[in-house]
């Protein structure tokens, strides 16, 4: 008898840059060998340290409006007038195999990829503690500009205005508090029953009859 794997997930993550969620999905995937990051496409310039096909692919605005035009980017928006996609085969072979997968996008991302494939989304908000706090982490991110930071700081508040559209919410005040929750949405996630259809089989051979 060949028993199905479950479906994966898609496990959305977004927050107001600074908030720590890439933090937080760089340590789900380190703690689960089955997840892994969904790469997205930008035409945004890589910053140091940033690899092609590690962190972004990245591609020129006229490759990125060709690949949404196809059909290959499940969700694409501009954020800062840049572009910004989802890869369409990676996620669907992953969820197909039994694989779960973490994404970092922004709201409007997750509104159409919640749109794109309604039963395989489960989605998690990072809020910051504060306000303030917010405004220090995006000062100590070397790679931006004071006028880069204000733009970040006028569109974090923008991301935030859209956080109850997710079906998760986390405060990070405590790295390690925030990463044990995030866990759980996941682990939860995985053992819905309606991700767990591979299991008919065996239960029906619990019956007596
Ligand atoms: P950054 O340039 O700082 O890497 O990302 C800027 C914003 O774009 C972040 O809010 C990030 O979550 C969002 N983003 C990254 N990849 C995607 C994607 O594939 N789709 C969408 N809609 N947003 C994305």
């Amino acid at each position: 008898m060949t028993q199905q794997t479950r479906r994966g997930v898609c496990l959305v993550i977004s927050a107001p840059s600074g908030a720590g969620k890439s933090t937080i999905a760089n340590a789900l995937r380190a703690s689960e060998p089955s997840l892994s990051h969904s790469i997205s496409v930008t035409t945004r310039s890589p910053r140091p340290g940033e690899v092609e096909g590690v962190h972004y692919h990245f591609r020129d605005m006229e490759t990125f409006r060709g690949m949404a035009q196809n059909g290959e980017l499940l969700e694409w928006a501009e954020v800062f007038g840049r572009g910004y996609g989802t890869p369409r085969a990676p996620v669907e072979a992953a969820l197909e195999a039994g694989q779960d997968m973490v994404f970092d996008i922004d709201w409007q991302g997750h509104r159409l990829l919640r749109e794109a494939m309604p039963d395989d989304v489960v989605s998690l908000f990072v809020l910051p503690p504060s306000l303030e706090e917010l405004e220090r982490r995006l000062h100590k991110r070397a790679s931006d500009d004071p006028s880069e930071i204000a733009k970040r700081m006028k569109a974090a508040l923008d991301e935030i205005s859209h956080w109850s559209e997710f079906d998760h919410t986390i405060i990070n005040s405590d790295l390690d508090k925030a990463i044990s929750q995030a866990r759980s949405v996941l682990t939860a996630a995985k053992l819905s029953t309606r991700r767990q259809r591979n299991l008919t089989q065996m239960v029906a051979s619990f019956s007596r009859d």
